[in-house]
């Protein structure tokens, strides 16, 4: 290992970095740090929705580490995409897959787990794959912004992860969406064609579905195959919800389409600092609790159907149990492993229904 990987080396880092005031030269910057700090020790994550994050690290670090967490259960574009990258960038994919394939985990636990039981599901085909890959690198680096979200505004340019033990870096925190549409367009960044179909980010495809209503950004026009204007994600049932973010922390940046699905689970002390504006809920990042009693038991089951048509339009869904007139709601991203933007604003959503 070229250089121990410490908290203080990751502050002294962020304080460097954190006035070069053009994103494209910041992100290079920490990148080409991170390559002459950690050398074969650095690694990126991507979800290849796209190949921002790929083509700004391999201009930093030309043979960089790439890691791509192959669930088994990708889209054939997203394969496609993932062979695309790597074709024409100069990197070192790193395919990490489970230790089973999905025939095996169906002999083991029946088809369909991700029907069945998609905690589990995400355990084995990410969560623990994605720790397994990661450990054998001192630093990684994601593609998260801090104009993604709220939870993400103080995103650091060099960070600590405590839990993994490693330096992370975020080379791409300072971007805006115009940034990186103005990087794609310029350097004709590859980019999942799952996007032109009306996805707005990209996961596995049984727990992934196109996100229609409510965009909140048209996607550029352009050439075919070229990002479209909105950025990104990583990712990602019956639970039919979307399960398009994974447990890693961004892959790629958040693609504005529809509902914001987050790219990451925040990180607990984010989750922590978001809590606050939901006085009415409780919990931590591993998941989020209110409940509330209604006048009469028939005021609770409208307030249940109420509660359907959020969850119906937004695509993502609160446990709900109803005891005589007392709702009890829990909102958690069961794929990503703990709470997500999108379980906030579903439960704002929720609050704007509810009596405080
Ligand atoms: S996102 Fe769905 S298919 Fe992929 S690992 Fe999780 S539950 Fe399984």
């Amino acid at each position: 290992m070229a250089v121990r990987p410490t908290p203080e080396l990751a502050a002294d880092a962020d304080a460097r970095f954190a006035d070069i005031a053009d994103p494209v030269e910041q992100a290079l910057v920490v990148l080409r740090w991170a390559g002459e700090t950690f050398g074969a020790d650095f690694a990126i994550t991507s979800s290849m929705a796209d190949g921002l994050l790929a083509h700004l690290a391999s201009r930093a670090i030309p043979g960089v580490n790439v890691v791509f967490l192959d669930t088994g259960y990708h889209f054939a574009e997203t394969i496609g995409t993932r062979d695309w990258i790597t074709g024409v960038l100069p990197i070192t994919l790193v395919n990490a897959t489970p230790p089973q394939t999905v025939a095996e985990q169906d002999l083991s636990f029946g088809p369909r787990l991700f029907e069945r039981d998609p905690d589990l599901c995400c355990e084995l085909r990410k969560v623990k794959p994605l720790a397994q890959a990661l450990a054998g690198f001192a630093a990684w680096g994601s593609g998260v912004r801090r104009d993604e979200s709220p939870t993400r505004a103080g995103t650091r340019l060099v960070d600590w992860d405590a839990t993994r033990g490693m330096v992370k870096v975020n080379p791409m925190a300072a971007w805006t969406q115009d940034d990186v549409d103005a990087y794609v367009a310029e350097h004709q960044v590859p980019v999942n064609p799952l996007f032109e179909l009306g996805y707005g980010s990209i996961g596995c495809e049984p727990c992934t579905r196109p996100v229609a209503p409510g965009r909140t950004r048209a996607p550029a026009a352009g050439p075919v195959g070229a990002r479209p204007s909105a950025a990104s994600t990583p990712d990602g049932g019956p639970r039919p919800t979307p399960r398009v973010t994974g447990p890693w922390d961004g892959a790629a940046p958040a693609r504005h389409h529809g509902w914001h699905v987050p790219s990451s689970t925040p990180l607990p002390d984010q989750i922590a600092a978001a809590l606050p504006e939901l006085p009415e809920w409780s919990g931590d990042a591993g998941g989020i609790r209110r409940s509330v009693q209604l006048p009469t038991f028939r005021d609770a089951v409208a307030a249940i159907v109420a509660i359907a048509d959020v969850a119906e339009e937004m695509d993502h869904h609160p446990d709900v149990d109803l005891r005589w007139r007392t709702l009890h709601l829990s909102v958690v991203t069961h794929s990503a492993g703990g709470v997500t933007e999108l379980d906030l604003q579903l439960a704002r959503r929720i609050d704007s229904l509810l009596p405080h």
